[in-house]
């Protein structure tokens, strides 16, 4: 079942329904109103990705003084800045894995809330003309139902009154799964996988990426490098979490 624009909120509507009354992570007992997937003692323990971490790809490194990670002095991203609010580690991983695999919608506020304190503490994400969410190619939109990007995307352009680009780009190559494979081959992998339908936003504009997960940043690289051939004076990519 694909969940098109117009029947998403009856479909979240069905999962919170269905929303699971214990934490995702150690089972213990939440209460549905809190709206939250994980209980109080997991919350306490997401690692939110604060400083030292590249200015750049956002990844985190190691001294306090160095802007720049190792990958970012020697190669340089399309995107002009890449954010992550948690690090990809337990409870945030079970949480993206329950809304992403197990299609546990009713998870999606609560990263949008997430993701929208980032914006509100960092106004220089809130300071773009339109938000786009990272395509997913057709075929994995059929077999996943949802692109949970979008959902997120939405959350935050209603949040923020900031126009959404649902359908201005599309991943037309169907890329194997990025896990397991060199950083090389993800490049390769993801090389041409979207292509812009909808090339007029873009001239002059300052766009905002949201992503799920940012491991190598690969996909987000090679969607900013056609919105930088689009015309796009900008573009930042802002992620719920980052690996290390
Ligand atoms: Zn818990
Ligand atoms: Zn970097």
């Amino acid at each position: 079942m694909v969940y098109g624009n117009d029947n998403v909120d009856l479909a979240e509507g069905l999962f919170n329904f269905f929303l699971p009354q214990h934490c995702v992570v150690c089972f213990r007992y939440v209460s549905s109103s809190s709206g939250s997937p994980l209980c109080e003692h997991c919350l306490s323990r997401i690692s939110f990705l604060r400083t030292p971490f590249c200015v750049r790809c956002g990844r985190p490194v190691a001294g306090g003084n160095i802007l720049f990670c190792r990958r970012c002095r020697s190669f340089s991203f399309h995107f002009d800045e890449a954010r992550a609010v948690t690090l990809y580690e337990t409870p945030i991983r079970e949480c993206i894995h329950a809304l992403k695999y197990q299609g546990v919608l009713s998870f999606a506020p609560f990263f949008v809330n997430l993701l929208a304190e980032y914006m509100e503490d960092h106004p220089f994400l809130r300071d773009v003309d339109y938000i786009l969410p990272v395509p997913l190619h057709p075929k994995r939109l059929k077999e996943r139902g949802f692109n949970q990007t979008l959902l997120l995307a939405r959350g935050l352009s209603a949040r923020f009154g900031i126009p959404l680009l649902e359908k201005a780009v599309v991943r037309w190559k169907h890329t194997v799964p990025q896990v397991g494979l060199s950083l090389r081959e993800r490049r390769k992998n993801v090389q041409n996988a979207f292509r812009i339908i909808r090339p007029t936003p873009f001239q002059g504009s300052r766009v905002l990426v949201i992503d799920d997960v940012l491991t190598s940043r690969a996909t987000v690289d090679a969607l900013s490098k056609i919105l930088k051939e689009a015309g796009c004076a900008t573009v930042r990519v802002l992620a719920i979490a980052s690996g290390k």
